[in-house]
């Protein structure tokens, strides 16, 4: 195991709602280059926690630093810019094509922007003409190349399911929170997703933390696991150390 530094520093983070603290002090350090699986039962604040690294939730104390640069309390537009990107539990993208989904997706990147991309300055044009060869790129790497120019409502769940995970990545980040990248698909294009996820790991060097009740999946991919229960950070160690934890297995096993 690597002695560098992390790349994402979450320390001590506590989130109350009305009367329930969804996270309680929660710390966890990703390794660069690494995937750490984030699991618990339902409720345990694994989205909650996404909310906190992507801007969305501010904690109520605690910090999140990438790469030493502290994110806690910046808007999601400017954590996204930094460099983490995240998909959701829930899809929602249903409207345009592969290649629309993923353009959005680089404007967030777009020097010149919406008004000299419409005015259709000659240097807005040609970063445009990039990204578009970025985005194919992109759409290649997570399998939706034959997709590129169809549109999204045509497509199957699992292939929609990959527009999210190549939305994020058209941000190019340092760190991709995949919100369970596999919940709901089938044995065939989990397993498809699965191998995408190590080939981005891989390929662009991505630290990626990953929520997944498919444990099959995170045995698989994980490097390292944090296990939450009631908001709390119950256990961290390998896939093997912490299936092996007696608290662990009691939160799920409930006994
Ligand atoms: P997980 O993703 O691990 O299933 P969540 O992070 O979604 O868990 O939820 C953690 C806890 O916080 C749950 O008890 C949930 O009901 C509660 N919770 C999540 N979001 C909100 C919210 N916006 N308002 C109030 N309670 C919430
Ligand atoms: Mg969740």
């Amino acid at each position: 195991r690597t002695t560098a530094p992390p790349v994402l520093d979450v320390r001590d983070v506590t989130v109350r709602f009305a009367g329930l603290t969804a996270l309680d002090g929660v710390s966890f350090t990703v390794t660069p280059g690494s995937v750490h699986a984030l699991i618990g039962p339902n409720g345990a604040g694994k989205s909650t926690c996404f909310n906190v690294l992507s801007g969305l939730r501010r904690p109520a104390s605690g910090t999140v630093t990438l790469g030493g640069a502290e994110l806690t309390r910046l808007a999601p537009h400017r954590v996204a810019a930094l460099g983490v990107a995240r998909t959701f539990q829930n899809i929602v993208t249903t409207h345009g094509t592969v290649a629309d989904n993923l353009m959005l997706g680089r404007h967030a990147l777009t020097r010149a922007g919406f008004t000299a991309t419409a005015l259709r300055l000659p240097g807005a044009r040609r970063e445009q003409s990039q990204h578009l060869e970025r985005a194919r790129e992109i759409a290649e790497l997570t399998g939706l190349g034959a997709h590129f120019d169809s549109p999204v409502g045509l497509l199957s769940y699992g292939d929609r399911k990959r527009v999210e995970l190549a939305r994020a990545l058209c941000l190019e980040p340092r760190v991709l929170l995949l919100d369970e990248p596999v919940a709901g698909m089938n044995a065939a294009e989990r397993a498809r997703t699965a191998e995408t996820v190590g080939e981005l790991r891989a390929e662009l060097g991505l630290s990626i933390v990953l929520v997944e009740h498919d444990m099959g999946l995170v045995m698989r991919l994980a490097d390292d696991v944090t296990v939450l229960d009631f908001g709390r950070a119950i256990a961290h160690g390998t896939p093997d150390e912490v299936r092996q934890d007696p608290e662990v297995l009691r939160a799920y096993l409930g006994t």
